[in-house]
């Protein structure tokens, strides 16, 4: 825990335990500036809350700690060590604070960094057209799509021509049957012998 207080000069000291260092940090601040000092003390660990005695040209404060009392003399922007005890009558005590802040400077806060803004989703990529089919090739078996035939072997499916009338019409007909090209003329499927007509 460390503790603040002010003087009349406008200064802010903090008192920080640190372990056995006792750490005392003035800070003076001036119109758009902030000037900061601070010392370290080896007085063991606090047993009592700090006390601060107004003197003549500053302040003196008191430690207790489990190594007995110690004496810092702060005057101006430095602290130093005293083995003066400021007289009890004539000294004035300056109001401590708690502060859950630590000493300005002896562990910088990290400036927050701004969150990133998210960044907008990118749009979709179109989907690429699909390629049109290309003719499909497996073994002896052949399939394209414009018109729509199957070849097997030697099967043959043509399913872009309708039945019955294409069968008649120029020269791309197939026996209904087995699938063999046949000719427009011919009676009988010359693979088959399905009876064509
Ligand atoms: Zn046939």
């Amino acid at each position: 825990m460390a503790y603040t207080f002010s003087l009349e000069t406008g200064q802010q000291v903090y008192l920080d335990n640190n372990g056995t260092q006792t750490t005392i940090a003035i800070v003076t601040s001036g119109p758009g500036q902030q000037q900061q000092s601070s010392s370290s003390f080896s007085t063991g660990r606090w047993t009592a809350q700090p006390t601060v005695f107004r003197t003549g040209n500053g302040c003196t404060v008191q430690i207790e700690s489990e190594t007995g009392q110690h004496f810092i003399q702060i005057q101006g922007n430095s602290a130093s060590v005293t083995s003066s005890r400021p007289s009890a009558n004539s000294a004035e005590t300056i109001q401590v604070q708690q502060t859950s802040s630590s000493i300005p400077g002896q562990q910088p806060m990290q400036p927050m960094q701004p969150m990133q803004p998210m960044q907008p989703m990118q749009p979709m990529q179109p989907m690429q057209p699909m390629q049109p089919m290309k003719p499909m090739k497996m073994g002896d078996m052949e399939m394209s799509m414009n018109p729509m035939q199957m070849r097997m072997g030697n099967m043959q499916m043509n399913m872009g021509t309708p039945m019955g009338s294409g069968q008649q019409q120029g020269g791309r007909n197939f026996c209904p049957k087995c699938g063999s090209p046949v000719q427009p003329s011919d009676s009988f499927c010359s693979n088959c012998g399905y009876q064509l007509n």
